[in-house]
Order: structure tokens, then C-alpha cells, then sequence
């Protein structure tokens, strides 16, 4: 076995940047984090945001809540506690695949603020770019949407803590984005929510006069 350390032409192995990463992409990765009632939009909206960004040649991945709870949170309930774990294990999943390099979108109804909050402080702390979008329809509307029937479960009965019945969503309070999607078509909420994603991935260079500015 030959000992790499003594090999003179073994060079170190340095950690791959997400600069690096970054040029490889070229763009960086970040989080798209929508939350919102259940049938507001949030999967429909997130496969539409991929798609977009495919054509636009940025790299993205859906992290959706229905499919995680089918493998990484298949042990978890609807308990406050579990659906805090959940959430947690989302983000740090989002957080691994968008230090990729690739923009993560996740759509969970992530109903608790400190929550949001604690997964926007681990961002912060790893440098990855975050936005919190709010797909915002009232409780009403996603009843009356009610594709998966589980409004008209939960009212049964059927579902216990379901979120908006008795269960409580807390809104942002001071989301990246907001999108009404009882007002708006799933065309206008793409095109606002492809925008806010690509500033994300690929942020303006700074202006010569910002640059000059900041020395
Ligand atoms: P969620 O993932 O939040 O549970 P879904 O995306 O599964 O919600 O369902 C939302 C439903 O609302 C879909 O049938 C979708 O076509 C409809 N819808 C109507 N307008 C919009 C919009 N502007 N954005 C997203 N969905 C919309």
C-alpha cells in the first residue's frame, strides 16, 4: 500500500468551495421554502418552479412534505413534536442538497413560526441563501379545493390536528414573497416565484459604485 502522505505527488485533498461548486453550476444554491395551508398551491407551484428553473439551466430538486413523510419522516405523526422533527429533518435535507449547489424547494405547510425561524438561522449560519415564501389562500378556498379530500376528512373527524381545523397555521410575518393564490392564476404565482428564485441562485453582480462603496 503505498502511503500518500510520503507520496510527494499526492496533493492534499482541499475541500471542494461552494465557490467552486458555484462555477461548476453556474449559479449558487439556496432554499425556497414555501409554507402554507394544505391545498393553498404549495406542490403545484413548486413543480412548476422546477420546471422553470430546468429551462432557465438551474439546477433544482422539490423536497415535497406528502413524499418526505413516505421515507425520511415515515416514522413521524402529527403531534406537534413530530411534525417539528419533521420539519427539521426537511431542512436539514434541503440544507445538504443546496450546499450541492442545487436551489431546494420545498413545499411542507411548516405551520409554526419558530420553526421557519430556526431553519432560516441554520442558512444563515452556513452562508446558504433562504426565502420564505407564504402561498397565502384562505381556509375557504383550500376547502373548497379540497383535491385530496382531506378537509372533508378532517371535518368527519377523520384527521385529528389538522392544520386550519384544530390545529393552528401561524402566517409569516415577513415572508420574501407572498403569492394570493385565490386571486391569482398558477401562471402569475410562477412567474413571481421563478423571479424571486433565480435572484436567489444567481444574485446581481454589484454595481461598480456599490463596489466602491463597500472598500
Ligand atoms: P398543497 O401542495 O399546498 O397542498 P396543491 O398544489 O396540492 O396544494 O393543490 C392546490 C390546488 O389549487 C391545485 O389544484 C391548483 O391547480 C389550484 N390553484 C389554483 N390557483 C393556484 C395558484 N395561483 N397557485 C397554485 N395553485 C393554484
Amino acid at each position: 500500500m503505498p502511503n500518500l502522505k510520503e507520496d510527494p505527488d499526492h496533493r492534499s485533498a482541499a475541500p471542494v468551495t461552494a465557490a467552486t461548486r458555484a462555477a461548476l453550476l453556474g449559479h449558487r444554491g439556496a432554499i425556497v421554502w414555501l409554507t402554507g395551508l394544505s391545498a393553498s398551491g404549495k406542490s403545484t407551484l413548486a413543480a412548476g418552479l422546477e420546471q422553470n428553473l430546468a429551462r432557465a439551466r438551474v439546477l433544482s430538486v422539490v423536497l415535497d412534505g406528502d413524499v418526505l413523510r413516505t421515507g425520511l419522516g415515515r416514522d413521524l405523526g402529527f403531534s406537534d413534536a413530530d411534525r417539528k422533527e419533521n420539519i427539521r429533518r426537511a431542512a436539514e435535507a434541503a440544507l445538504l442538497l443546496a450546499e450541492t449547489g442545487a436551489v431546494v424547494v420545498t413545499a411542507l405547510i411548516s405551520p409554526f413560526r419558530e420553526d421557519r425561524r430556526q431553519i432560516a438561522d441554520r442558512c444563515k449560519a452556513r452562508g446558504v441563501a433562504f426565502a420564505e415564501v407564504f402561498i397565502n389562500a384562505p381556509i375557504a378556498e383550500c376547502e373548497r379545493r379540497d383535491p385530496k379530500h382531506l378537509y372533508q376528512r378532517a371535518r368527519a373527524g377523520k384527521i385529528p390536528s389538522f392544520t386550519g381545523i384544530d390545529s393552528p397555521y401561524e402566517a409569516p410575518l415577513s415572508p420574501a414573497l407572498e403569492l394570493h393564490t385565490d386571486r391569482e392564476s398558477v401562471g402569475q404565482s410562477l412567474e413571481k416565484l421563478t423571479a424571486l428564485a433565480l435572484s436567489l441562485a444567481r444574485p446581481p453582480e454589484p454595481t461598480a459604485g456599490a463596489r466602491g462603496a463597500d472598500i
